[in-house]
């Protein structure tokens, strides 16, 4: 099965918003936190971003040479890496710093997170993470919402979801009234 990065994850940007709500809602008055939780809650995707734009640049069709997922998306959606990067914080100091706590608790947390429960149809097993990386097996769960819809036609489906919409009309509208207020 070939990897449809389209399908690979909720929106990055959709990411994005729930990290500025989480900013809004855990750090009201500090934006450089504020930034750091949405650069966090968006930087797992960053290689798939990167791969999206490379191929596009040369005129592939994006991701079609991948045949399976890549050790550094399971890397950076890993519970595990995430658990030993929160630990090396502590160890370092750093974690004392509120824009790297912000940063590493949205990747996990909102990013991981909210990938586990949108990314639960058997038929993508193959190519989606397992969340434990390095270690063997999966913390797929059974039960969330698909938020990839099948291929019409073999084609690619990259369309703003209806309910992702709303998710982020909601949280746009929520984070704006945090601010203003
Ligand atoms: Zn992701």
């Amino acid at each position: 099965m070939h990897l449809i990065a389209e399908e690979i994850s909720v929106q990055t940007y959709t990411h994005g918003v729930l990290g500025a709500l989480a900013g809004a809602v855990f750090f009201p008055h500090e934006p450089t936190v504020q930034i750091a939780c949405i650069m966090g809650s968006m930087a797992p995707d960053g290689f798939t971003f990167v791969k999206y734009a490379l191929d596009k640049m040369q005129g592939r069709p994006p991701f079609s040479n991948w045949s399976r997922l890549p050790w550094f998306i399971e890397a950076t959606h890993s519970f595990v890496v995430g658990a030993i990067l929160v630990i090396l914080a502590l160890l370092s100091g750093t974690w004392a710093i509120p824009s790297v706590r912000g940063f590493l608790l949205s990747a996990i947390f909102l990013h991981v997170l909210v990938d586990v429960f949108t990314h639960i149809a058997p038929e993508y097993k193959d190519t989606d993470a397992t969340y434990l990386w390095p270690l063997p097996g999966s913390l797929r769960p059974s039960f969330g919402w698909e938020y990839r819809r099948p291929k019409v036609n073999g084609g690619h489906n990259i369309k703003l979801k209806p309910v992702e919409g709303m998710i982020i009309a909601i949280a746009l509208v929520v984070t704006i009234v945090i601010y203003l207020h």
